[in-house]
């Protein structure tokens, strides 16, 4: 599952060839992957928009969009004229893999405007953001039209430099939003992240104020993303060893000094495997298609059983909060 070091290598890549792009349309072939607001009204809203920016939150991507022109927004909607190609698409594929845009378009009479409203209900939440979460096996992909679609492809932007932006994801457990960040935070769409553990704004005292308040196990405070955003199973295991602190133990009985380690580890692993473009212990792959580096240099993580680096014995492993978990049992207490 990509965590903070995949998530933030995707948007490096991508920002430079994003920012200042345009959304021309969307095109849906699996419309549940859109989460909020209905998958119709989700292609309304991105269709015709400007990336303005692009930045990471925990394991989100978020892309901060303004509307480019405000004739291609008219014409998506309101052109009598020929009609707009995804509905076109959606009726002409309906018996393989529909390609679905808007189903309930042509029955449903005057437009609803229904993506103007939320792009306009943007004024006092924020920006209009579009948002990516890769779940288990997401990968954000920019790629040239010519390039044949792959199986599992369930989104695609098409840019007004005519590249493609798209999001495939074989186990589905991925999502896409849109919306302002006030809104999906009330929609209950998106958690309420923690701090950033690599924000240099990030402190000892703020980690283990966290730590203190939690009766639960420290692999599972670092897995709440409410807690501290974007830490998954790898980096969890991964900081939890370099720290010599032990997966199971309780977070509220952990010493200022262990806090302080912690809170060292966190950045030293995340920033390791930033560096190395991440881990490719299952399916993540970078924007360009290409694995990260970071897998072969895990201390722990998908080790059980295999000798210590440090101590030599070999490596436990347990399940906590579901989430199997591996420690070396001398060197984290
Ligand atoms: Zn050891």
């Amino acid at each position: 599952m990509p965590e903070l070091p995949e998530v933030e290598t995707i948007v490096a890549d991508l920002r430079p060839h994003l920012v200042g792009r345009t959304i021309e349309r969307c095109e849906l072939s699996f419309p549940t992957i859109v989460r909020h607001p209905e998958p119709e009204e989700f292609v309304d809203a991105v269709a015709g928009m400007r990336i303005e920016s692009m930045r990471r939150r925990g394991k989100y991507i978020l892309l901060s969009l303004q509307s480019a022109d405000p004739r291609i927004v008219r014409t998506n909607r309101e052109l009598p004229g020929p009609e707009p190609r995804i509905v076109r698409t959606n009726r002409q594929l309906a018996g393989a893999e529909p390609l679905i845009g808007r189903t309930n378009r042509q029955s449903s009479g005057p437009e609803p405007l229904i993506g103007r409203t939320i792009r306009e209900g943007g004024g006092g939440g924020g920006d209009l953001l579009l948002v990516v979460h890769l779940g288990m096996t997401g990968q954000l992909r920019l790629v040239d039209a010519v390039k044949p679609l792959e199986k599992h492809t369930h989104a695609v932007f098409f840019l007004d430099d005519g590249r493609q932006l798209r999001y495939r994801d074989p186990r589905r457990f991925g999502r896409l939003l849109i919306g302002t960040e006030d809104g999906l935070l009330s929609a209950k769409k998106m958690p309420r992240l923690g701090p950033e553990p690599i924000d240099p704004e990030f402190a000892v005292d703020e980690l283990y104020r966290r730590l203190r308040k939690r009766r639960t196990s420290l692999k599972a405070v670092l897995l709440d993303q409410g807690a501290i955003a974007g830490v998954g199973n790898i980096y969890a295991d991964e900081s939890l060893h370099r720290a010599g602190l032990r997966p199971t133990r309780l977070a509220n009985t952990v010493s200022r000094r262990s806090a302080g380690k912690l809170h060292a580890s966190l950045r030293q692993s995340l920033e390791l495997a930033i560096a190395n473009r991440g881990s490719s212990v299952d399916t993540y792959r970078d924007a360009w298609g290409e694995a990260g580096g970071q897998q072969e240099k895990l201390l722990v993580y998908g080790r059980a059983g295999e000798p210590c680096f440090t101590c030599g014995r070999p490596l436990s492993m347990v399940r906590i909060a579901g989430r199997t978990t591996v420690f070396c049992r001398r060197c984290q207490r």
